[in-house]
């Protein structure tokens, strides 16, 4: 591990509170004096566990996306960095015949989970015990027990085991298709003598088949990555020799009508390609790396944002109760959930199922994801003053009956919004908290008095999303009773069996299909009311909340995962259990 990673790991390990400022202080200078596996050191000293290690990079692993340009803000670097965790960790090998040993003799495992987890390897080509966390037939804590047990791990090795590797002495003459850490079962097979053009189209026509949203093509040493997003999970599929680099980016510049020769100011595009009778459209950003320029293309599919209700994943009874919500005529409703979360996607699909009982709905968004029929939407431009803030305040002067504003995220925004839902309009929009009680919590430190919250907000939904295992490679396991315990769930009470997907033609080899999310809804009740404005405790609100009959999130998770829905993995990831 280079040094300026092992600095990355330690902020991203620090601000998640897995290490002390001190704690980290000393590494830091200890690791400039040794050579090693920083994490290795951290974990064989007891500075660091297993499981807090792992949490992190369940929590944090997701964040690999860098769709955002400038790494002026902390948030943006500190996600930077969690693909360098989550590689790390891959890193950190044990050995899997003693683990092997050690897990049928102890009796954690019978043969059949073992069989079930050496197979499902096969497909990812991850170290056994990274498999078996993911199967979720072992949790973390388990994992930290029988490192402990075992000793010291053996030497770290680098990730040949990981797919197919068809490295090429010459650079230029053969692309090398590698499949890096994450789940990259399946790589592009590209022609030796492929042209900029082909392998370009090749790209394309593999990210529809894989059903990426995005497309990112990232110039890095020695050779160019390419990384499909799918599911909300990047994957690698090809790299490509730095030679060719400048002819695949010039190809989609031009595509999208972009300054080719400009290669150091950010530049946006559109391009749009045929595959079988169909038109594809892709809005292009150019964004200026160290390495060069890295592109980040964005599908734009309708059915990626556009749906009903019916399709967001909610248990029946979340469902009624979301639509009692969206049934009152007036009063704020908050979507709330970190970025990539389904925010909008809720919001729209609320709108829609609004939409048919009304006309007079305006929108103001930043930007407008998709046009809706028969809703006004406004776009944010700061260039000319357009603020949600002062968007908002006009629209209120034109008489809608519902409003929708992308997101509160100042205290003028949330005063006006507060404001509307108080004169008897209703008003949606999104917040950027982890839980639905937090959402009050996050309203108050706007400024916003506690009586007015309780009397303008309606309901709160919490969402996370989660993706879906693969009906077409379904299978299910008898989880051991570490996990169940780890989940809540009594191994006595029922014979409990969960699912994964082993991967197939149909996902991509991902084992997974789509996603679903996971909800916690509010409803605010006057029982509630009385306690917001009292400026009770997030602890009190939920659990009155509960009482009311609101599911939290950990609950929605566990439910899917008992319907053979998502992986334990899954709601591990988006939800802190
Ligand atoms: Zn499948």
């Amino acid at each position: 591990m280079q040094s300026d990673t092992a600095q990355q790991v330690v902020a991203l390990l620090q601000a998640a509170g897995a290490l002390t400022p001190e704690v980290a202080e000393r590494v830091l200078m200890q690791k400039q004096q040794t050579e090693g596996n920083l994490l290795q050191t951290l974990i064989t000293s007891g500075v660091l566990s297993f499981a807090a290690l792992q949490e992190v990079v369940l929590r944090y692993g997701r964040f690999i996306d860098s769709d955002v340009p400038a790494l002026t803000s902390p948030r943006v670097a500190f996600e930077g960095t969690a693909e360098k965790v989550g590689q790390a960790v891959d890193e950190y090998s044990i050995d899997d015949a003693q683990l092997q040993t050690f897990l049928l003799q102890s009796g954690r495992l019978t043969q059949e989970q073992l069989d079930a987890a050496l197979q499902a390897r096969q497909h990812t080509g991850h170290p056994l015990w990274r498999t078996m966390l993911n199967l979720g037939l072992l949790t973390p804590q388990e994992m930290t027990e029988i490192i402990k047990t075992q000793g010291p791990p053996g030497q770290a090795q680098p990730t040949t085991t990981n797919g197919a590797m068809v490295e090429s002495p010459e650079p230029g003459r053969a692309l090398v298709l590698q499949a890096h850490h994450e789940v990259a079962r399946r790589v592009i097979e590209v022609e030796e003598t492929a042209t900029a053009v082909q392998i370009v189209n090749t790209i394309f026509a593999e990210a529809i088949q894989a059903r990426a949203t995005d497309i990112h093509i990232e110039p890095q040493v020695p050779r160019m990555r390419v990384r499909y997003r799918i599911d909300g999970m990047l994957f690698d599929v090809l790299t490509v020799p730095q030679l060719l680099e400048p002819s695949i980016i010039s190809r989609i510049k031009v595509l999208a009508d972009m300054n080719i020769t400009e290669r150091r100011l950010p530049q946006d595009g559109r391009l749009s390609f045929h595959l079988r009778e169909q038109e594809y459209n892709m809005r292009v950003a150019t964004i200026p790396t160290a390495h060069g320029e890295k592109l980040v293309l964005r599908l734009l599919m309708k059915s990626n944002v556009l749906t009903g209700l019916k399709q967001l994943g909610l248990e029946p009874d979340d469902e009624q109760r979301l639509r009692s919500l969206i049934a009152k005529p007036q009063g704020m409703i908050l979507v709330t959930g970190p970025i990539g979360s389904g925010k909008t996607t809720s919001l729209y699909a609320a709108l829609n199922e609004v939409n048919i009982l009304t006309n007079n709905i305006v929108t103001i968004e930043d930007p407008v994801e998709y046009q809706l029929t028969g809703i006004n939407q406004v776009e944010v431009d700061t260039k000319i003053g357009l603020t949600f803030a002062s968007g908002l305040r006009s629209i209120l002067r034109q008489d809608a009956d519902i409003l929708m504003v992308g997101e509160i995220r100042d205290v003028e925004t949330a005063t006006v919004a507060v404001r509307a839902a108080l004169t008897g309009q209703q008003l949606f929009s999104t917040l950027h908290t982890v839980d639905a009680p937090s959402a009050i919590t996050t309203l108050g430190n706007f400024g916003i008095q506690p009586y007015l919250i309780a009397s303008a907000l309606s309901g709160v939904v919490a969402q996370r999303l989660v993706r879906r295992i693969c009906p077409e490679c379904r299978r299910w396991y008898t989880p051991s009773a570490g996990v169940l315990h780890h989940l809540g769930l009594k191994p006595d009470q029922q014979e409990w069996q969960f699912a994964y997907g082993v991967g197939c033609e149909t996902c991509y080899y991902t084992g997974y299909l789509g996603r679903t999310g996971l909800f916690e809804i509010i409803r605010v009740s006057e029982t509630l009311r009385h306690l917001i404005t009292a400026q009770k405790s997030e602890q009190a609100l939920k659990a009155v909340a509960i009482q009311e009959g609101m599911h939290t999130l950990q609950h929605s998770g566990i439910a899917k995962i008992i319907q053979g829905v998502t992986t334990p993995q899954e709601v591990m990831r988006e939800v802190y259990l």
